[in-house]
């Protein structure tokens, strides 16, 4: 039996096993332990939805840097873009286009939008769920930093 407190204390994350093994109540039940945006998937922890799909949630970044800064995940988790693009193209697909209609819904997609997918360290991804920022709403400084 796994306890709660087990699954979530540990200093490092820990994956899950398969679907289903787990209790019902495991807070992580869907997604990867520790993980800060399967939680967020899974309604655990508070986010201001843009718009959301069977497969693909967008949301406001909690420090925007624009005026729109929005972030797509998948609900399911991969750590990041050459993950999910090697297991799931399609499903990465999906979060090019949800980001697309994330520009169309905030208003920007005629005046143009950037859309970044962080990867690795040295590209500052701190959060090792893939997402998409889709940035716009002002004039965009190139290259980046
Ligand atoms: P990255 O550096 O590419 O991994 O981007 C991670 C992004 O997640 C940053 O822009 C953070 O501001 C954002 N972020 C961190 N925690 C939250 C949260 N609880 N809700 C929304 N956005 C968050
Ligand atoms: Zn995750």
């Amino acid at each position: 039996m796994h306890g709660i407190a087990s699954i979530t204390t540990h200093a490092n994350a820990v994956t899950l096993p398969v679907r289903g093994t787990l209790p019902a109540r495991c807070p992580y039940y869907r997604g990867v332990a520790d993980c800060l945006f399967c939680a967020i998937a899974a309604g655990d922890v508070p986010a201001t939805a843009v718009t959301s799909t069977d497969q693909v949630l967008a949301f406001r970044d909690i420090n925007p840097q624009a005026p729109t800064h929005v972030l797509i995940i998948p609900r399911e988790h991969y750590p990041d873009a050459a993950a999910l693009a090697a297991a799931d193209p399609g499903l990465l697909a999906e979060v090019i286009a949800q980001a697309h209609q994330v520009a169309v819904v905030e208003g920007i997609s005629g005046g143009g939008y950037r859309i970044v997918l962080n990867t690795g360290a040295e590209a500052v991804q701190t959060v090792p769920h893939v997402h998409a920022h889709v940035l716009g709403g002002r004039p965009l400084g190139w290259p980046p930093g």
